[in-house]
């Protein structure tokens, strides 16, 4: 029988559809919420981040109605839990500033906000004309060392807005450049691996 489930890490486009109406749930971005209906599933429904994606396994046989009033319960759960367990953007902003003290104090400028924000293509960014600094919500179950190298990087920007030398001299202050950079290659060898490119470009596609 040719059955895949979702633990064995591909997403087979028969068994994957978005189903989330764009209007269901406020504050998702296009294909945010995967939905994964699953034949080996045969009533729990689980639910997990994977990269930048809430991933919502439920059952092959779940009619629609319920999985209209299912996801967005799970979407909620996941989100609740990252919240209590996530770096509030208050403590962000206050972290940018330590960084800054104690590694680079010679940068004197603060952000105005520090916000996570749903970024799948970068870690962090920066923007000059008004001192805001956004980084990936990917990171939130990052390891602090890593989450505090972004931060430290887009400080920098605030003062040096290229990867010129003098960001590059003031980067390589922070004492673990090279393993956080390890941890983020990794992270995003994995993502790439895991999220079979093709079915999912397909998917995402498919409602445009
Ligand atoms: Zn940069």
């Amino acid at each position: 029988m040719n059955d895949c489930d979702e633990t064995n890490g591909f997403l087979e486009p028969s068994l994957v559809e978005t189903t989330l109406e764009e209007h269901t749930l406020p504050g998702i971005s296009e294909g945010e919420i995967i939905v994964i209906r699953s034949t080996r599933r045969k009533k729990n429904i689980s639910a997990y981040r994977q990269g930048g994606r809430i991933v919502v396994s439920i059952p092959a046989r779940m009619s629609k109605a319920d999985e209209r009033a299912m996801v967005p319960e799970m979407v909620a759960k996941i989100r609740a839990q990252e919240a209590a367990a996530t770096m509030s953007e208050e403590n962000l902003s206050r972290r940018v500033g330590e960084l800054l003290s104690e590694l680079a104090p010679e940068i004197t400028a603060r952000p105005m906000s520090v916000n996570w924000r749903a970024m799948r293509e970068r870690w962090g960014s920066c923007t000059g004309i008004d001192r805001s600094i956004r980084i990936s919500d990917r990171l939130k179950g990052a390891p602090e060392y890593v989450l505090d190298y972004v931060l430290f990087h887009e400080a920098i920007h605030l003062q040096f807005f290229d990867h010129g030398p003098e960001f590059k001299a003031l980067l390589a202050r922070f004492p673990e450049e090279e393993i956080a950079e390890a941890y983020l290659s990794g992270y995003e060898a994995a993502e790439n691996a895991l999220a079979a490119p093709e079915a999912l470009k397909k998917l995402l596609n498919k409602g445009a």
